[in-house]
């Protein structure tokens, strides 16, 4: 089922999503919100993104459909302590993120499916280990780097109430500034 995405201006978006602590029901939220993404040309939605402020995000950096995403399904990433192609454990879905970014800081140009329209550049740390706690209660342990790693950290910034526009350099947030009232404007 398709769900309606959550706008830049929702309230929503700027909540701390509470942990999740009953998984029922939440396997079909997750189909639910990939089927939303894929529809929507995304790779990572998460759950306060369609209204539901909770620790939950899906993710799929080399979604089916998209030929340029073959690449980075390649790049190699570490999963419980085994070296993985990144394709082999997409989609992710998982709860309660605990995230650390980490390596050498990198720029690349973000987009999100709750600020239409907009790109921006972000500078963030090029690698991430994480633990993905999963519905079934296994935990992923994860230690990657490429799209995947900048993926993870955009959405759990979501989590948190964080937006990617709220990461921009200074000198960009005031060119992004008339983008993002117009948004706002044409949500009331
Ligand atoms: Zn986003």
């Amino acid at each position: 089922m398709l769900l309606p995405i959550n706008q830049y201006g929702d309230r929503v978006l700027r909540e701390v999503c509470a942990p999740v602590t009953d998984t029922t029901g939440l396997e079909t939220l997750a189909q639910d919100m990939l089927e939303t993404m894929y529809a929507a040309h995304g790779i990572g939605l998460a759950a306060p993104q369609i209204g539901r402020s909770i620790r939950m995000v899906v993710i799929n950096v080399c979604p089916p459909d998209d030929e340029d995403a073959a690449e980075d399904g390649e790049e190699l990433c570490t999963v419980n302590g085994e070296e993985r192609p990144v394709r082999s454990i997409m989609p992710l879905i998982f709860i309660n993120p605990e995230i650390e970014p980490y390596g050498k800081n990198e720029l690349f140009t973000e987009g999100c499916l709750s600020v239409h329209n907009v790109r921006a550049n972000v500078i963030r740390p090029d690698r991430v280990r994480a633990k993905l706690p999963q519905l079934d209660g296994s935990v992923l342990e994860l230690d990657c780097g490429g799209l995947l790693a900048r993926c993870l950290q955009h959405e759990c910034d979501h989590l948190d109430g964080h937006l990617f526009v709220d990461r921009v350099s200074s000198a960009a947030r005031i060119t992004l500034k008339k983008k993002l009232q117009r948004l706002c404007d044409r949500r009331r």
